[in-house]
């Protein structure tokens, strides 16, 4: 049995990890549990998994549960010091990132710092401190398992294979319930028509820049990161279906793709279990039912937010953490009605062009990247006012 911890135990993905784990008994002893503020279902995690300790950054739901779980030998920790205490213990195997935001990319930096292999679900960790983490798990030796289904996907596609011999990744992106829009009807979009996702069943904040397409700008950065592959060789292409999940082509012009329906634990399990493909099956993928596989050439002109990720991971430096920060106070701008659809790039576009992009930053220096954007999109929106 392997140690774990999970961080951000119960969102979705954390809430799936569990799932993956209780249908392959006897593989993990849930050692530590996180979560921001969902108090209800942390307690009910920690009595039926028993972990040693568990934390919420929510500080004033820290009465609950420790009355909740009085009879219970667990260590109880409240705020966010206390998920960072957490997120550094080394006396465990594996620790799941699946924190929502930018909260997560600090957690990522304490598990790689205490020498923990680390399957990474939180987007930001990479996106904003790329450069940083991936130089310390290199120093360290360690593991980063991708979760996201594409990287996973990806991730797959490259087993047993030499990475100089890949011409390009080939990111497939649904395309959002917007792709067959105009610019002129995104103009009008409302925060309860961009909730609908057609494919996959996500959060908010990920429905959203699904939308906008910014999460398949996220992923380009991620997978530069991650497969240590240059911006110019990582192409995106829609495909509405999400069966394949991305794929890679190679110098000689074949292309390897992962496919399978969108369920989330598939990909979690391979990244728990690699390198074994395990028996449970969580869905049965019936191509001759799906019939139809399609794909076409994103639209740049109308989903801006696709160029601007591309320009951020091609300058390097703070530039994507700039482009993070931006696009997410934007977007819960957008969710509040505080601003138009449309105008969620126009607001990570100013901030690219003000805000001072360092190259090589240490882990400090995106921090306080992280508060000037904050600071500079606060200021932004409150001149609308
Ligand atoms: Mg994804």
């Amino acid at each position: 049995m392997k140690d774990l911890t999970i961080l951000g135990a119960t969102g979705s993905i954390g809430s799936n990890t569990l799932k993956v784990i209780d249908a392959n008994p006897d593989t993990f002893n849930i050692k530590y549990l996180t979560a921001g503020s969902n108090a209800e279902k942390l307690a009910a995690q920690a009595k039926k998994y028993k972990p040693t300790a568990i934390a919420i950054a929510n500080k004033q739901k820290l009465n609950y549960l420790q009355t909740e779980l009085s009879d219970k030998k667990i260590d109880i920790y409240g705020g966010r010091d206390g998920i960072l205490e957490i997120a550094g213990r080394d006396d465990v195997d594996l620790v799941v990132n699946s924190i929502v935001g930018p909260p997560g990319m600090e957690p990522t930096y304490k598990v790689v710092n205490a020498g923990v292999d680390i399957a990474l679900s939180n987007k930001e960790s990479l996106v904003m401190a790329g450069s940083v983490i991936m130089k310390q798990a290199e120093q360290k030796g360690l593991k980063i398992y991708p979760i996201d289904s594409e990287h996973n996907a990806i991730w797959q596609c490259l087993r047993g294979e030499d990475l100089r011999e890949v011409a390009e990744i080939i990111l497939t992106a649904s395309g959002g319930p917007f792709r067959t829009l105009s610019y002129q009807e995104l103009k009008g979009v409302t925060p309860e028509q961009a909730l609908d996702h057609p494919t996959w069943n996500m959060g908010r904040k990920i429905t959203i820049d699904s939308a906008t397409m910014m999460n398949k700008g996220f992923e380009i950065i991620e997978a530069h990161w991650l497969f240590n592959m240059p911006a110019n060789k990582i192409d995106v292409v829609v495909h509405p279906q999400s069966i394949i999940h991305s794929m890679v082509e190679f110098c000689d012009g074949s292309i390897k793709a992962q496919l399978g329906l969108p369920d989330m634990k598939l990909p979690i399990q391979y990244a728990l279990f690699y390198p074994q493909h395990r028996e449970v099956r969580w869905e049965n993928t019936n191509l001759a039912k799906i019939r139809k596989l399609t794909f076409e050439e994103p639209d740049y002109r109308k989903f801006t937010c696709l160029k601007l990720a591309q320009q951020a991971v091609k300058e390097e430096g703070t530039a994507s953490a700039i482009l993070n920060v931006a696009n997410d106070k934007a977007v819960y701008a957008f969710l509040n009605g505080n601003i138009k659809f449309t105008e969620i790039p126009v607001f990570v576009e100013k901030a690219l062009d003000n805000i001072k992009i360092l190259s090589d930053p240490e882990f400090g220096d995106i921090l306080e990247t992280q508060r000037q954007t904050e600071e500079f999109i606060d200021n932004e929106l409150n001149k609308r006012k």
